[in-house]
């Protein structure tokens, strides 16, 4: 992959959060509240000005996620701005979002051509606030309502759990019922029994078919085949840090803001934030480690990209491909 290649995005808008899923990056051991790298990061948010800047930077761009590993990005200050500002540039947007944070009559706004929102919904009234900890069934009900009915697409993503895997079917023929497009089974990989004190345990559906492989595999025991380089993609972090993914993200940051000894700092020896340099330069640094990464790939020596791109768990996300409904 080149720089001038760059035509896809996953962004990650905010590392603020309504909600407080266990064992997500941001929660971590204590569902509702935050993890130590979060904690010790402090807030972060990519502005409208922030998103501008990349875009002019980026003059190809045709795609982007808007997602990340440490935030809702509909709690992002400048949420709807950027999404229209997006939009304005014939920039595709995806949207991940658990639903609950804003209003209907905003939702509303976001109803535009060429903008998709997945709303992460895993269970009905009486399930989906227990991995959605902090969240409000009935308003996330009435944002999607409000999106769809102003013509907005809207995709119901549903993670099955040991908790919630009883209500699939009831939660399908609603979101038939709502008007959504895409009903899809996201398969579990992540559970909690780490607080005790909180008395959270999420678990695994007893029905094998909905769990992700690499929740019980997680060696990487394949050749890896790099995700982004593949699909001419990269990452931005909320404070402005650039990385392949957002695992290496995932990784980076958690040493980072954790102090934690790092021994796979020798994979990102350079300034990887674009508020200090150009997205140009940081890119082509990335570029000129090429043969490192293919040799780090081929021994098999960061567990990052073994876990994320040498086993099946990518490729066994969803229980079925997009389906429309
Ligand atoms: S909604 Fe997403 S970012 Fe927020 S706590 Fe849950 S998994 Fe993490
Ligand atoms: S985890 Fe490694 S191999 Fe996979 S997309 Fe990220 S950089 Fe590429």
């Amino acid at each position: 992959m080149y720089y001038s290649d760059i035509e896809n995005l996953h962004v990650e808008l905010t590392n603020r959060c309504n909600a407080g899923c266990p064992s997500c990056d941001r929660t971590g051991n204590f569902p509702g509240s935050v993890s130590e790298t979060v904690f010790n990061s402090g807030i972060h948010d990519l502005s409208l000005s922030d998103m501008k800047n990349i875009c002019e930077q980026l003059p190809k761009l045709k795609w982007i996620h808007m997602c990340g590993n440490l935030g809702d990005p509909a709690v992002s200050p400048e949420f709807k701005e950027i999404v229209h500002y997006l939009n304005s540039k014939n920039i595709y947007c995806t949207i991940s979002t658990n639903g609950a944070p804003r209003k209907p009559e905003y939702w509303k706004e976001i109803a535009l051509k060429g903008v998709s929102v997945a709303f992460h919904i895993d269970g009905d009234e009486d399930t989906n606030h227990l991995y959605r900890i902090g969240t409000d069934y009935y308003k996330i009900i009435d944002n999607a309502k409000a999106f769809i009915k102003a013509g907005g697409y809207a995709r119901w993503v549903f993670i099955p759990f040991k908790h919630n895997e009883h209500v699939i079917e009831k939660c399908k023929n609603l979101a038939k019922h709502l008007g959504f497009k895409e009903f899809n089974v996201k398969k579990s990989y992540r559970v909690s029994n780490l607080n005790s004190k909180a008395k959270i345990k999420i678990e695994l559906p007893k029905n094998e078919n909905l769990i992700n492989f690499g929740a019980t595999n997680n060696k990487g025991d394949k050749c890896i085949s790099c995700k982004v380089s593949n699909n001419n993609e990269i990452y931005f972090s909320c404070n402005g840090e650039i990385y392949p993914c957002c695992w290496w993200a995932g990784y980076f940051w958690s040493k980072k803001f954790s102090n934690k000894e790092n021994k796979f700092s020798y994979l990102l020896d350079f300034e990887n934030n674009f508020k200090k340099r150009d997205i140009k330069d940081i890119v082509n640094d990335y570029i000129k480690k090429t043969d490192v990464y293919k040799l780090v790939w081929d021994l098999k020596k960061f567990s990052v990209c073994n876990k994320k791109c040498g086993n099946d768990k990518q490729k066994d996300r969803y229980v079925e491909s997009r389906r429309n409904l």
